[in-house]
């Protein structure tokens, strides 16, 4: 009955021990004598220790396997054998301070639901370390699986913050590439350079590159160079959501300097700047008859050279861009925008967004004949960011890639209970 509950093949149960702290399951293997793997005379036994491992909690109560574990060596005098130890790959993989059940176990709870390390360790009874290497080598093997994508369409880069590091909390970056149209995670690089996008994208082999016939990414001049490069045929494409947080941000950076030029000072409470800057990063069509009138009051109180006025039409006539579905009027209207925008009358801020719509006004205006876009690539961020969440912060690299694509990468889960654990 014992070894029914215990459920590991080929063990006889030697024993529980229930501890204050553990349960404590001691087994042995139930074997034959082995032959020696070189001469093939039956072994002698040479010793035996206990080493225990991490085990799924039994009735609620953090357990260990007690593998009671023999050595044995060869007979014969003149064999080059010397001792060797039994190994039992469906009670625990070599050199693991795990049961092979418990590592499969914990890389569902913390790559598939996304629960913290701490919280399964803290259900185990185990350290932090215990089961973050047990989600990194099942994980592991389960996002290197050469199955987990194929050929790729639209592909995506997006800058991710990985983590803040030093005494200066200095912001670290990684750059999540992505299958833009199944909305699938296909790897995290290091940085934002374009390097390590380079370097995967290269990886791929030139038949997968010849398959890419989009390529989205934010403003990133960087991420544009990797795509000039690595699949220079595909027409590249502008998120929508770029285009519009640039516009925004433009007016912002303008309300400030006029705010600062006019009243000498940051904006405070009762500053009319201050008080509409929520009002002017809204879209239009959101603010009623009341917000709008409030809107051009305080315009009219702060703004005397209607500078943030222009800066606000500017980001509004950027996101009628996305208005209308009409290809063919898509790169005119970008054009006569920017030409619109980049006019010495206009505040600075505007004539700069005007220059950027037009460095990039083939990669804006294909948007809407791709009708692709990078909205995937912010989806999966935010699956990552929950990633981070649970997991307070990443120190380890390797750690986070693993975990960010268990979570949105896709693997195929049903290959968990076959996949060979790799030490890392
Ligand atoms: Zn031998």
């Amino acid at each position: 009955m014992c070894e029914i509950r215990v459920g590991l093949p080929e063990v006889n149960v030697l024993g529980v021990d229930d501890g204050d702290l553990f349960l404590e399951i001691h087994v042995e293997c139930r074997r034959p004598r082995p032959g020696c793997r070189f001469c093939g005379v039956l072994a002698q036994l040479k010793d035996q220790r206990i080493v225990t491992l991490v085990d799924l909690p039994c009735f609620g109560k953090p357990t260990r396997l007690a593998w009671h574990k023999r050595r044995w060596r060869c007979s014969e005098v003149d064999c080059p054998n010397g001792s060797w130890s039994e190994e039992a790959p469906r009670i625990a993989a070599p050199r693991f301070a795990i049961t092979d059940r418990a590592g499969r176990w914990i890389t569902e709870q913390v790559g598939r639901c996304a629960r913290s390390v701490n919280e399964v360790a803290r259900e185990l009874g185990c350290d932090w370390h215990t089961v973050n290497d047990a989600v990194l080598a099942y994980g592991g093997a389960l996002v290197d699986d050469p199955g987990r994508f194929g050929a790729v369409a639209a592909l995506g880069l997006d800058e991710v913050l990985f983590v803040r590091e030093g005494p200066f909390r200095r912001p670290q970056f990684s750059t999540s590439i992505v299958d833009v149209g199944r909305g699938q995670l296909l790897d995290v690089v290091p940085g934002r350079s374009g390097v390590g996008p380079r370097v995967w994208l290269a990886e791929q082999g030139s038949s997968w590159l010849a398959e890419v016939a989009y390529a989205t990414l934010d403003l990133s001049g960087s991420y544009r160079a990797v795509f000039d490069a690595m699949v220079p045929d595909a027409t590249q494409v502008v998120d929508p959501f770029h285009v519009v947080k640039l516009a925004n941000d433009k007016l912002d950076e303008c309300r400030r300097r006029v705010q600062n030029e006019t009243f000498g000072h940051r904006g405070r409470k009762p500053d009319p700047l201050y008080r509409c800057r929520r009002l002017l990063t809204k879209a239009d069509e959101r603010l009623d008859d009341k917000g709008r009138g409030k809107l051009l009051g305080l315009l009219r109180a702060g703004d005397p050279h209607s500078e943030v006025a222009t800066a606000w039409h500017a980001k509004e006539a950027v996101r009628e861009l996305y208005g209308h579905d009409d290809p063919d009027l898509a790169l005119t209207f970008v054009d006569r925008l920017a030409a619109d925008m980049d006019d010495a009358v206009h505040p600075v801020e505007v004539r700069s967004l005007g220059r950027t719509l037009k460095r990039w006004r083939l990669q804006i205006a294909a948007w809407h004949r791709a009708k692709v876009s990078n909205g995937p690539t912010e989806a999966m961020n935010n699956l990552i960011k929950r990633v981070k969440r649970g997991a307070f912060g990443f120190r380890d690299f390797a750690s986070y890639r693993v975990r960010a694509l268990l979570y949105a990468g896709r693997p195929d889960w049903s290959l968990l209970q076959s996949v060979t654990p790799t030490v890392r």
